[in-house]
């Protein structure tokens, strides 16, 4: 049976964790956060580890084998799952290794959803943005406050400077991957503004058809 593999493209704080972890509770999709699973691998205090860590504080993103390791590996892992990378591609070179990648694993890219969100509006909602430290689960102070008994710190690249380089980052360097998948007819343009339930319904119109089929 064909499995799945979806990729969620988008500003920071433009949704994709919240979306790819109720996508997940609803469908069954395994969500892979490459930047998660970065955070994890910094744990084990490594030099590249190290070296990940420094990169990611400063909002810019870590070398493309690095992610492209990571990839690898969940891809070994869920062989026989429907898969939704968060925050991958983040290159066009990520997006090209991703499509020599995939036919090994008998797959390919099933659709690249890309969500549209203002700069100023990116900025507004990372501000309030708190992580729980022990399960690297996300929350909002405004929109989504953690239960009284979670201690909730602020990841250090959400502080607004280095929010403002991730955006700088993400026009340069992530942009050209929703062109690189507009011209293979793949890519899915949903309107990231809005309420959560707004966001995620726009989201399962589209998604629902390939998820259930
Ligand atoms: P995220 O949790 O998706 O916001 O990612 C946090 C950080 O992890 C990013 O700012 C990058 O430093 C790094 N990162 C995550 N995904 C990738 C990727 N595909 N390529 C390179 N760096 C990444």
């Amino acid at each position: 049976m064909h499995r799945r593999t979806i990729l969620f493209i988008g500003p920071p704080g433009c949704g994709k964790g919240t979306h790819a972890d109720r996508l997940s509770e609803e469908y069954g999709i395994v969500p892979i956060s490459v930047g998660e699973l970065l955070r994890k691998a910094v744990e084990s205090g490594t030099e590249t580890g190290k070296r990940i860590a420094d990169l990611m504080a400063q909002g810019m993103l870590v070398p493309d084998e690095i992610a492209m390791e990571v990839v690898k590996d969940a891809l070994e892992d869920h062989s026989d799952m429907d898969l939704l990378f968060d925050g991958f591609p983040r290159s066009v070179k990520q997006a090209e290794s991703l499509d020599r990648l995939l036919p090994d694993f008998d797959r390919k890219v099933d659709a690249a959803i890309l969500f549209r969100v203002s700069d100023q509006e990116v900025i507004r909602r990372i501000s309030g943005r708190r992580m729980d430290p022990a399960t690297g689960k996300i929350y909002h102070i405004e929109f989504n406050p953690p239960p009284p008994d979670i201690k909730t710190v602020q990841r250090e690249d959400d502080r607004e400077e280095v929010v403002r380089k991730r955006l700088d980052i993400y026009h340069s360097q992530t942009e050209p991957v929703t062109d690189y998948y507009r011209k293979r007819g793949r890519l899915v343009e949903i309107d990231g503004e809005g309420t959560p339930d707004e966001v995620y319904s726009r989201l399962t119109e589209v998604l629902r058809p390939m998820l259930t089929e």
